[in-house]
């Protein structure tokens, strides 16, 4: 059984029991940019045996000038190109980018509670 996770300056926690039953509902839904630091593609790239540059040609997508993870059409939504959908895991688990580990802790959600207990049932209130 893992521990709760509690994050200074959050007034909830995050129960990450709850992962193995959800399906992973934070890898696939709404669109939504899922961004990518040289150092991350550089990790990432060396994960997968792959040079930088046809990593980032297959699996990203350059907004401005940042990279995201591309996104493929799934169900009535999205999912991140790295999600199975068999297993309903992440297949780079031990290198996702920061973006994913910190999650549901983002400073995006402090305010909106409602908003992240919709999208992860390891919200705790
Ligand atoms: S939405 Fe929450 S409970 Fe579900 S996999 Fe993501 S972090 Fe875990
Ligand atoms: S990289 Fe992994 S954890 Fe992050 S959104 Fe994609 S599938 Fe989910």
């Amino acid at each position: 059984m893992l521990k709760v996770v509690k994050k200074d300056g959050f007034s909830y926690s995050f129960d990450p029991n709850r992962c193995k039953e959800c399906g992973g509902r934070c890898c696939i839904g709404e669109s939504g940019h899922i961004w990518v630091t040289p150092s991350e593609i550089k990790m990432i790239s060396k994960v997968l045996a792959l040079k930088e540059e046809e990593f980032i040609n297959r699996y990203l997508v350059k907004i401005r000038y940042r990279y995201s993870l591309k996104e493929l059409s799934f169900a009535d939504g999205f999912r991140c190109i790295f999600f199975d959908t068999t297993s309903c895991a992440c297949t780079i688990y031990s290198v996702r980018p920061q973006q994913c580990r910190t999650f549901p802790f983002w400073n995006y959600f402090k305010n909106r509670i409602e908003e992240v207990k919709k999208e992860c049932p390891g919200i705790l209130v």
